[in-house]
Order: C-alpha cells, then sequence, then structure tokens
C-alpha cells in the first residue's frame, strides 16, 4: 500500500502558541527546484535539511547570541563539538594552537591527541601567567584556547594580558565560557574573537541534554565554523535544543540563586573541621582575587573547589554521608553536586602531574546549585564531619 501523502497542517491563525513548537523534521519541503535554489543563495528564507540548520536550534542560539551580546551563534550536538569546530572551522594545516595548561581535560586532549594526529601542531601554556602565554607563542600560532576559571582548580587566566597579545600578535583568541557563563563574564567585551559554551552546563541547567554553542565575531570565521558544523555533521537534535530552551527560560534567575548560595557555601565551609582549603574566586584569600575581582566584578560564581583532611576513604565517607548532594562527574545542574577530580577528569594525569596542580585524593570540586541555602550548609557539615 502506498504510504499517505504528508501535508503537515499549518493553520492560519491570529494567534501563535507561547512555547516554541517541537519541529523534529528532519528535512523541509518546498515548491520546486526555483525556490530551493532561492533558499541556497540566501535569496529567500527557508529551511532545506536539519543538519544544515533547524528552528529549535536557531531559537536557541539567538537566546545565547542576546546574553553574549553577539549574533549569528551556532548550537552543536555537545560543548566538545563546539569546542572542535572553533579549532578546526579557522585553522589550516600548518598552524599552531596554543591552549591553557589547566584546560577541560577533553579539550586538552583535542589539543594534545587529536590535532597532532591530524598535523596541526598544538601546545598548552600557563594561562594565568603572561609569560609563560607569551613565550609559547610562535610564528604559526593561529589560534589560543582559554577559560576564564579553570577546572577545577579555580584559578583565573590572565584574560586581559591574552587578549592584548592575541590583539598584537593576529591570534585569534577563543574563550570557553562554560565556567562563567555570559552573566558571570561578558567574553566578547573581553576581546575573545569565539566564544564557546557547554549548553549542557548552567545555560540549559537541568542535565538532561548535551549541546554547545559556538560564535565568532569575524562573519569569514563565522562561516567556516559553520561549514565545518555542516559538514562535519555536528547538528543538535531539535529535542534536546527545545529542553535547552526551557532550560535558558529561567538560567538567569538560576544563575543568580547559584552565585548567591555559592557565596554563603564557601564562607561557611571557610574554617569548618575537615577542611583544608577553599578555593573560591570572590573570597579575599583567593591567589587571584584582584583579577577575579577585575573579571567577575563582585561575583564568585556557582564553583567552588575545596582540599579535605583526608584521603580517598575520607572522601568515600562525606560522600556516603550526604547523599542529598549527588555525587557526579558534572556540573551546573539544578541541584548541587559535587565530583572527585582525581578519579573523574583528571584521573588520566600521573599522581605527580596532578599534584602540581593541587588535585590530591582530598580535592573536591563543588557545583552549587539552587538548594535551599541553610539546609545546604547542614548537609555538608554532616558529610565533612564523616572525615
Ligand atoms: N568546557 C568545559 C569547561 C566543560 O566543563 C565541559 C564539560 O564538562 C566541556 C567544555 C565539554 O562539554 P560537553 O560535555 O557538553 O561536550
Amino acid at each position: 500500500m502506498a504510504p499517505p501523502v504528508r501535508r503537515v497542517p499549518w493553520p492560519e491563525n491570529v494567534a501563535r502558541p507561547l512555547v516554541s513548537p517541537l519541529q523534529p523534521s528532519a528535512v523541509y519541503v518546498t515548491d520546486g527546484p526555483d525556490v530551493l535554489d532561492d533558499q541556497y543563495a540566501g535569496a529567500l528564507p527557508g529551511y532545506t535539511y536539519a543538519r544544515e540548520g533547524h528552528p529549535n536550534a536557531d531559537v536557541v542560539a539567538a537566546m545565547i547570541d542576546r546574553l553574549e551580546g553577539v549574533s549569528g551563534g551556532i548550537i552543536t550536538g555537545s560543548g566538545m563539538a563546539a569546542i572542535s569546530a572553533a579549532l578546526l572551522g579557522p585553522i589550516r594545516a600548518g598552524d599552531h594552537v596554543l591552549g591553557g595548561d589547566q584546560l577541560y581535560g577533553r579539550s586538552l586532549r583535542l589539543l594534545t591527541e587529536t590535532l597532532p594526529a591530524m598535523g596541526i601542531e598544538a601546545s598548552t601554556a600557563d594561562a594565568t601567567d603572561l609569560a609563560s602565554v607569551k613565550s609559547a607563542i610562535r610564528p604559526e600560532t593561529r589560534l589560543i584556547l582559554i577559560e576564564v576559571v579553570s577546572n577545577p582548580t579555580i584559578r583565573l587566566s590572565d584574560v586581559e594580558g591574552i587578549a592584548a597579545l592575541c590583539r598584537d600578535h593576529g591570534i585569534l583568541l577563543a574563550v570557553d565560557n562554560t565556567f562563567t557563563t555570559p552573566l558571570g563574564f561578558s567574553a566578547g567585551q573581553a576581546g575573545a574573537d569565539i566564544i564557546v559554551h557547554s549548553v549542557t552546563k548552567l545555560l540549559a541547567g537541568h542535565s538532561d541534554v548535551t549541546l554547545g554553542y559556538v560564535a565568532a565575531r569575524d562573519p569569514e570565521i563565522a562561516n567556516q565554523i559553520r561549514t565545518l558544523c555542516i559538514t562535519m555533521g555536528l547538528t543538535p537534535s531539535p529535542f534536546d535544543c527545545w529542553l535547552a530552551e526551557r532550560g535558558l527560560m529561567s538560567f538567569e534567575m538560576r544563575f543568580e540563586r547559584a552565585d548567591a548560595n555559592a557565596t554563603r557555601l564557601a564562607d561557611a565551609l571557610d574554617g569548618m573541621p575537615g577542611v583544608r582549603k577553599v578555593l573560591y574566586p570572590g573570597h579575599a584569600s583567593h591567589p587571584d582575587r584582584d583579577r577575579a575581582r577585575r573579571l567577575l566584578g563582585n561575583r564568585g560564581g556557582h564553583m567552588l573547589s575545596i582540599e579535605i583532611d583526608g584521603d580517598r576513604d575520607a572522601v568515600t565517607r562525606v560522600v556516603a554521608a550526604m547523599p542529598e548532594v549527588a555525587f557526579a562527574p558534572t556540573l551546573g545542574d539544578i541541584t548541587t553536586t559535587i565530583s572527585h577530580p582525581a578519579s573523574s577528569s583528571h584521573r588520566g594525569l600521573s599522581v605527580e602531574a596532578r599534584e602540581a596542580i593541587g588535585i590530591t585524593e582530598g580535592f573536591l570540586r563543588i557545583s552549587v546549585g539552587c538548594d535551599a541555602p541553610d539546609r545546604l550548609i547542614e548537609v555538608f557539615k554532616r558529610g565533612l564531619a564523616a572525615i
């Protein structure tokens, strides 16, 4: 039996839905080759094939564009897809890429394993130290990738110095603004040529989508990135975009609450029995406090790390004593989560390499959520008493 002819009803109406319709169609129907020609030539608007773009992704891109104060952002299937596109779009064989040496683990692997395997030179430098970055620049350096706040050591990159270096040397600056978010840090104003996000984290905020975002200031670079995303199929799923749109509706509110909660939790943890060290950019004792003030203003953000007075067994006891806080290697959830870098993000490093950047077995990273703050502090007190 022949399948029925599909005519999707789209009634003329004076009203429209408040919530964006979920549009899972992989392909779009037009009236014939002349219309399609005009679409591809850009003379007529309209979607063609979902890998090349779809309405749910465009809605999310526009929301993040607004937050970042830029235009033309692209949504990808994950944060790593966005970072890969940010690098592979503009760079060419023979170029050199430089990255902060405390980038997210997979970004580091992209630099140290994937790019070299493709014949692209890449190296790392300490982004908190301008002299280290300066001395790592080569004549063929095309792009520098940094994060504003390092993960999980919570150190602040010298964004101002690196942006000036990039301007002077004609190097593209790509900033992964995931940790800080557009409300915590304006990457565009700081001089980023390319901005990336793992939307999976606080932007979407509910641990139920995997998405990324990438935007470039220069239209030619933006076009190179967009073409790469389409060709390599880094496309996001419409349903993930639809969920992310819903999450983004409450992003500003969640950010305010998580930031305030983190400040309170960091204050409470400071001096709590069993806590050796609290790393929070909002604290006067933070090693990069002045830079944190300049880059983040009065905010400390929703991420903090602590070192407890104990080893892995002590961490296991703490985790077991506070089941309300999920032990999960992610960040940006609506609730507070805790992770142990030595057994997760940094498990690939040797003990010596980990300890050189302060990641001991007693080191914990906390992603503070929107929980009731008094209760959260009580839970941590109970957990840490188990050390
Ligand atoms: N950038 C940062 C700072 C991250 O923490 C992560 C993931 O944890 C990523 C990028 C990668 O994002 P995704 O997991 O969405 O690919």
